[in-house]
C-alpha cells in the first residue's frame, strides 16, 4: 500500500507520525542490531531531514553503526555508542524516539530501556512480531525497504532533498532488494529508486561502494565457510556454516557476511537456504531465505525470531551442531507439509 510517485497512502498513522516529528525538538533515532543498509540508510536520511528542520538529532543503535555504511552519514549526524553516558543523556533529554526497520523491542536490545519513557514513532516494513514497541506505528509490509517508506514520508513532508539524503535512501532500497533482484523488487520500489536518482543518488557509485568494496578478509572467511556447504538429500534445502574459529584466523567480523546466504540460495533446486553462525554466549544465529515454498518468517518465529516471508532469522540458544539439526529438521518438515 505505498506509492512513491502518487498520493503516498502509508496509512492514517503517517499523518500522525509527521505531526509527532514536527512537534518534537530533540529526537533519538534507532534501528535493529547489526544495522543493514536499510536501517543505516533510513537513519542517515531521516537524521539529515530532521536536522535541516532545526531539530537536535542523535543516533543511538544497539550495535555500532556499520563501517560499510558510515559514508552515508553527514557531518552533522552524531552517532552515540549505546553503553555511554552521552547516549543515556541524549535519551533522557529527548522528546521523541524514532525506531526504523523493526518494531520489536528485543531487536533494539539495550536501546529499548533508554527510550521506553519517550513517545515513539516506529517506521517498519516487517510484519508485526511479538513484543512490539508502543507508539505511532507506520507499517507497510509491501514496501521493499523501510527506506522506501521514509522516502514517501519525506516527500509528504515537503523535504528539501539533497544528493546525500537521496543516496542514503537509494542505498536502503538497493540493499534490501539485494541489488533489485529479490521478490520485493516492485514497480513502486523502482519508481522510488528512479526518483532518488533524479534527486542526486549515483547508482554506479553506490553500487561500487556497497557491492564492489569488500575487504579481502571477507573472501578468506567465505573460503572457510564454503567448505561447510551442504545440500539436504531432498535437494530442496542447503546450508552453510561460518566456522566460529574462522573469525580469528581471518580477522573478519559479522559485517563481512553480506551475501553469504546467497551461496546456498543460488543452487539449482534449493527452495530454502540457511546460513548459520556463532552468536554470543554459545548461541547460534541462523539466516533463512526461501522461494515461494515456505514462509520462513513463521519458521523463524517458532525459534523466537522473525523477519519477512522470504527472508528471516533467529537466534537459537543451543550450540552449532544441535541448532543445525533442529532448524534443518524444521525446514524439511515444513517443506513436506
Ligand atoms: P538477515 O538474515 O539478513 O540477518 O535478516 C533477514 C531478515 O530477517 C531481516 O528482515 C531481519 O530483520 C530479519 N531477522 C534476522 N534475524 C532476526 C532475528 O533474530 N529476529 C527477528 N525478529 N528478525 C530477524
Ligand atoms: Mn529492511
Amino acid at each position: 500500500m505505498s506509492s512513491a510517485a502518487a498520493g503516498l497512502p502509508l496509512g492514517s498513522d503517517c499523518g500522525e507520525a509527521l505531526d509527532a516529528l514536527g512537534r518534537a525538538s530533540r529526537i533519538v533515532l534507532s534501528t535493529h542490531h547489526n544495522a543493514d543498509g536499510d536501517g543505516a540508510g533510513s537513519e542517515a536520511a531521516l537524521a539529515m531531514h530532521l536536522a535541516g528542520r532545526g531539530k537536535h538529532v542523535r543516533i543511538v543503535n544497539p550495535t555500532p553503526f556499520p563501517e560499510a555504511f558510515a559514508f552515508l552519514l553527514d557531518d552533522a549526524s552524531r552517532v552515540l555508542p549505546v553503553g555511554g553516558q552521552e547516549a543515556a543523556d541524549a535519551c533522557r533529554e529527548a522528546d521523541l524516539a524514532v525506531v526504523l526497520d523493526t518494531s520489536e523491542a528485543k531487536r533494539i536490545g539495550p536501546v529499548h530501556a533508554l527510550i521506553r519513557h519517550l513517545p515513539a514513532v516506529v517506521i517498519d516494513h516487517h510484519p508485526a512480531g511479538a513484543d512490539g514497541i508502543s507508539g505511532i506505528v507506520v507499517r507497510d509490509t509491501t514496501a521493499a525497504a523501510t527506506g522506501e517508506m521514509v522516502f514517501a514520508l519525506l516527500e509528504r513532508d515537503g523535504a528539501a532533498w539533497t544528493p546525500q539524503m537521496a543516496a542514503a535512501l537509494y542505498t536502503a532500497v538497493l540493499t534490501d532488494t539485494g541489488g533489485f533482484r529479490f521478490s520485493n523488487t516492485t514497480p513502486t520500489c523502482l519508481r522510488t529508486a528512479a526518483r532518488l536518482i533524479e534527486l542526486g543518488a549515483a547508482p554506479h557509485d553506490l553500487h561500487r561502494r556497497v557491492y564492489g568494496s569488500f575487504r579481502r578478509r571477507r573472501f578468506a572467511l567465505l573460503q572457510e565457510s564454503l567448505a561447510t556447504l551442504e545440500v539436504h538429500e531432498s535437494g530442496r534445502v542447503a546450508w552453510m556454516i561460518v566456522p566460529g574459529a574462522a573469525y580469528g584466523r581471518t580477522q573478519a567480523s559479522v559485517e563481512d557476511l553480506e551475501g553469504f546466504v546467497d551461496v546456498p540460495r543460488s543452487i539449482r533446486g534449493v527452495e530454502v537456504a540457511l546460513l548459520f553462525r556463532v552468536a554470543k554466549d554459545g548461541q547460534t544465529k541462523v539466516s533463512m531465505r526461501s522461494g515461494a515454498a515456505v514462509d520462513v518468517n513463521q519458521l523463524a518465529a517458532a525459534f523466537g525470531g522473525g523477519g519477512h516471508p522470504r527472508a528471516a532469522g533467529a537466534v537459537l540458544p543451543e550450540p552449532m551442531e544441535e541448532a543445525v539439526r533442529r532448524v534443518v529438521g524444521a525446514v524439511v518438515g515444513a517443506l513436506a507439509e
